[in-house]
């Protein structure tokens, strides 16, 4: 923490968090404009800034904080394997990435032959999920339009968005993207790439495109076409795994199982992680010695801190949780002036406004208190911690009904 002196960074008589932030956009660079606050401290779904101001919680990391901030029982295993063996680099292997590997497989109803391999991130993950479909030896990949899978660079060639491609072009080539609802156009797709097609990918509900399903007979023509072209179905759970939609894996509530699982942001609760889940003995045997390795992936560890999140998940029945306080918010929030709809499942859900109003409703939250995010100008993500109790949500359909119809209103204006 800094050490506040006033006029030493800024002018006199700006606060903590003033000044931390001119230090912050004079030493990092500007990816992502400037924050909105310094944040010190969290406990539960409340996080504090620098200020000492108290905020509810319900962007959560990004979908990342599982267990809500500093639970007791994750910070307990991460200093307990931090005083026991940390990295041990990928020539050697530890007990707790082999247990993760199993409870994953074993939490996936994964069949004999599936395999996991371990990575840092989500981008990572899709990053070697990439790299299992050139290993089927041919090249094309489908992609979904408004579908996001992470910003490095095979990942981004798998990712729809021209305002974050095109300054980095050019990306990997060979990739199709098509709309999420028009089957028609994922056949034609797929008549396109015909002997070439190596793998579809795509998200259950899209995340950053705002929290948007996509439809179950879409996605069964994806495993069907997968299956008759020898192609990978690669579900990018990044957002959607790990008990956010109230399911341990999204892919599990329409029944439809991927070949290829990639998963990161809530696996290890606030830890870095990313892993491929390879369904099978055919897509977990694509993966061979020297094809693919990373320094950290998979470390003891990240693994207990993701082990932790699971067993907390496990004993404080979080998917049922999850499940109960989404709908509650979703019937709650459906019923206020200006929300057209609540799109997603479990906690995992996207305000859909009547009026480009998100951008106004988020900055007007964080002043009052709440943390939310506007993936889109219609759209407010609430992706909170699993632990979200009922008085809590409570909290913020209150603010919504009094301040946020009026918002939303005005944002026609
Ligand atoms: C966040 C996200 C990613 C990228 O993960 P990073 O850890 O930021 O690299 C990929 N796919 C989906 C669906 C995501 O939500």
């Amino acid at each position: 923490m800094s050490d506040l002196q006033p006029g030493a960074h800024g002018e006199a008589g700006l606060t903590r968090g003033a000044v931390d932030l001119q230090r912050y956009t004079h030493s990092l660079m500007g990816t992502y404009g400037v924050p909105m606050r310094v944040l010190a401290r969290g406990e539960g779904s409340w996080v504090w800034d620098a200020d000492g101001n108290r905020y509810l919680d319900l962007l959560g990391g990004i979908a990342v904080n599982a267990l809500g901030h500093a639970h007791p029982a994750w910070v307990a295993a991460i200093a307990h394997q931090a005083a026991t063996l940390a990295q041990a680099s990928n020539f050697f292997a530890t007990e707790p990435q082999i247990r993760l590997a199993e409870r994953l497989l074993d939490l996936a109803q994964a069949p004999p032959g599936s395999r996991v391999f371990f990575a840092n991130s989500g981008t990572e993950a899709n990053e070697a999920a990439f790299k299992m479909a050139r290993r089927t030896g041919k090249g094309t990949i489908i992609a979904l339009e408004h579908g996001f899978h992470g910003r490095s660079m095979g990942a981004l060639s798998m990712t729809a968005k021209e305002a974050i491609r095109a300054p980095f072009a050019p990306l990997l080539e060979r990739v199709i993207f098509v709309e999420p609802t028009d089957e028609a156009a994922l056949r034609a797709a797929v008549a396109e790439a015909a002997d070439d097609l190596a793998a579809i990918i795509l998200e259950p509900i899209q995340g950053e495109a705002g929290v948007r399903p996509v439809p179950h007979a879409f996605i069964a023509a994806a495993r069907e076409l997968t299956l008759r072209h020898h192609a990978l179905l690669i579900m990018d759970e990044i957002q959607t795994g790990v008990a956010r939609t109230g399911a341990w894996f999204a892919h599990q509530l329409g029944g439809i199982r991927p070949d290829v699982m990639t998963l990161a942001k809530g696996l290890g609760g606030g830890f870095p992680i990313g892993a491929v889940v390879a369904f099978g003995e055919t897509a977990g045997a694509l993966l061979t010695k020297g094809d693919h390795g990373t320094t950290f992936g998979g470390n003891a560890l990240a693994a207990a801190a993701a082990l932790a999140t699971l067993d907390v998940i496990e004993s404080e029945d979080l998917l049922a949780n999850a499940k109960a306080v989404g709908e509650h918010l979703r019937t709650s929030l459906e019923a206020i002036d200006g929300v057209v709809e609540v799109r997603g499942e479990g906690l995992m859900l996207g305000i859909g406004l009547a009026h480009p109003a998100a951008a106004t409703i988020a900055a007007a939250a964080v002043e009052a208190g709440f943390i939310v995010n506007p993936p889109s100008p219609d759209t407010i993500r609430l992706v909170p911690a699993l632990t979200l109790t009922r008085p809590e949500a409570d909290l913020f359909i209150a603010w919504m009904a009094e301040h946020g119809a009026r918002l939303i209103t005005e944002g026609s204006a």
